[in-house]
């Protein structure tokens, strides 16, 4: 729209300056006249959305091509009809052409269409150069299509460098993605969440702001897998992720340890409160069925990070409540908080 605008704006401009320096003929009239109706119709097809976006940007493209064809064949032909057209500033504009393919398509079909679009200028500018070799703008003529030719293939070597280096920086985030994703559930893979605890347990010691991490397990899984087969198993593995999720905050982190293993990390929370969301988790997960008419549940072990944890002593506890958890009847979350005295010396 905004590029329409100054299209429009610039050709009322050159038609006021052509006409007040006395240099407009019915040719250079017809031309600005097109341009001044077809920018604002254009402008209000784009607005009212009559017609996508790339229709319209095409049709200017298409248009805009037009009018330089039309002024390259009225600059050369119309004098040796006797006719004294000056439109060479106009012509001036079909480099613009090209820029404007190239922000339209992708690299290989800009490259055609601003071929194509040259081919047409040589055809009308040929049969003039051939039959007047002499001619007064032969030269301007022959300089234009070198611009062109040379603007084309920069234009096309920063395309396709462009096309390449997005490419390759999609392959590089798909790559991290693929590392740290877990390919059934899509939730944060066993290496991610052991990062992301490291990363909390060297927050915690630099800054305080205590993290609660929950193991999750899913009750009698092999059951499951049994009597509905390995697939269903599968489905639930994926439904339990996605009915966490509906407890959970935004800042937890629940990624699948492995299994029918989960872990959930609880930034800035507390052992009473992580406790309290670990007991909420296991009532909502076996509120209504997961799968089918199937309903599971789980246990959770819960536990609070203390100074001096590393990733294995903190996982290691989380695996201890977890235990007691599944002993003490299951779909139940149970705690254990460090709290070792200090020994004496
Ligand atoms: P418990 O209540 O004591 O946890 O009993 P359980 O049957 O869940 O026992 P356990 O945790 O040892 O069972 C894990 C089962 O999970 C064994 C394995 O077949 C199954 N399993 C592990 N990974 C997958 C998976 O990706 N898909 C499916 N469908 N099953 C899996
Ligand atoms: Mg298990
Ligand atoms: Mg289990």
């Amino acid at each position: 729209m905004t590029i329409l605008a100054l299209a429009w704006v610039s050709s009322a401009i050159g038609w006021a300056m052509a006409e007040s320096r006395g240099q407009s003929s019915l040719a250079l009239r017809l031309v600005f006249a097109a341009n001044i109706v077809f920018h604002p119709v254009v402008c209000l097809i784009a607005w009212k959305r009559w017609q996508p976006l790339r229709v319209v940007d095409m049709a200017c493209l298409v248009f805009a091509a037009s009018i330089c064809a039309l002024c390259m064949a009225l600059r050369l032909y119309a004098p040796v009809y006797g006719a004294r057209i000056d439109l060479e500033p106009l012509y001036l504009w079909i480099p613009v052409i090209y820029v404007f393919a190239f922000t339209l398509m992708d690299h290989k079909s800009s490259l055609k269409l601003s071929l194509l679009i040259l081919a047409l200028f040589v055809g009308i500018g040929l049969p003039y150069l051939v039959l007047r070799p002499d001619a007064p703008h032969g030269n301007f003529t022959v300089q234009l299509y070198m611009v062109s030719a040379i603007l084309i293939a920069a234009l096309y070597f920063f395309s396709s460098y462009q096309h390449r280096f997005q490419i390759a920086q999609l392959s590089a985030s798909e790559l991290a993605r693929l590392a740290n994703t877990d390919e059934l559930t899509q939730l944060a893979n066993r290496r991610s969440i052991a990062e992301t605890v490291s990363a909390e347990l060297a927050r915690f010691e630099r800054y305080g702001g205590a993290f609660s991490l929950v193991l999750i397990d899913m009750d009698h899984f092999k059951t499951v897998n049994d009597q509905f087969g390995h697939a269903v198993g599968d489905q639930a593995l994926v439904a339990l992720a996605a009915r966490a999720q509906e407890v959970l905050r935004d800042a937890d982190t629940l990624g699948r340890w492995g299994g029918e293993e989960f872990i959930v990390l609880m930034p800035e929370t507390a052992y009473i409160q992580a406790l309290q969301k670990a007991s909420s988790l296991c009532r909502h997960v076996a509120a209504q069925p997961l799968v089918g008419d199937h309903t599971v549940s789980i246990s959770c072990g819960v536990t609070t990070v203390a100074h001096g944890d590393t990733a294995d002593v903190l996982l290691q506890r989380a695996d201890t409540a977890l235990y007691a958890a599944k002993h003490g009847g299951r779909n139940r979350a149970e705690g254990l908080l460090f709290n070792a005295a200090p020994k004496s010396p």
